[in-house]
């Protein structure tokens, strides 16, 4: 872990418990304590990087197939017509956790498309 006082690493590396709904080696995905839409999920690599521009190419290659995934088991699970994959990089961008994370956002018909998602 480079950075000892990040929230999201001891989350991603279960220091800290989490509503957990996948794990693997590389990630753990959580759910978002201020939803923007039910089963709102946040994809955390286990190791730090503070953005996109830092992270490991084989990591980078495993998270949009990942957030694939993840979408479409929230089709199934959830019953969400679509989803989001959104990703902050830097303060003015939106970021608020600066451990690099993939936003996972189940959208529903009659939903907000984007309204809905407040940033930090
Ligand atoms: P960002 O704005 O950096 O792209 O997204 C950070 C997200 O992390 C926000 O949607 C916020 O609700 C979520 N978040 C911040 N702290 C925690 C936490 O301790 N646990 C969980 N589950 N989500 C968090
Ligand atoms: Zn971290």
């Amino acid at each position: 872990m480079k950075d000892c006082n990040c929230i999201f690493c001891k989350i991603a590396n279960g220091e800290i418990p989490s509503s957990t709904v996948y794990e693997d080696e590389d990630f753990r995905v959580i759910l978002d304590l201020g939803p923007a839409a039910k089963g709102h999920a946040l994809i955390l690599p286990k190791e730090h990087f503070k953005d996109v521009t830092e992270l490991d190419p084989k990591i980078a290659a495993k998270v949009l197939p990942l957030g694939a995934k993840l979408g479409t088991a929230m089709k199934k699970s959830l019953g969400c017509a679509g989803f989001n994959l959104v990703q902050n990089n830097g303060e003015a961008a939106g970021q608020t956790v600066f451990h690099f994370h993939v936003h996972v956002i189940p959208r529903y018909e009659g939903g907000p498309v984007i309204a809905g998602w407040e940033p930090g």
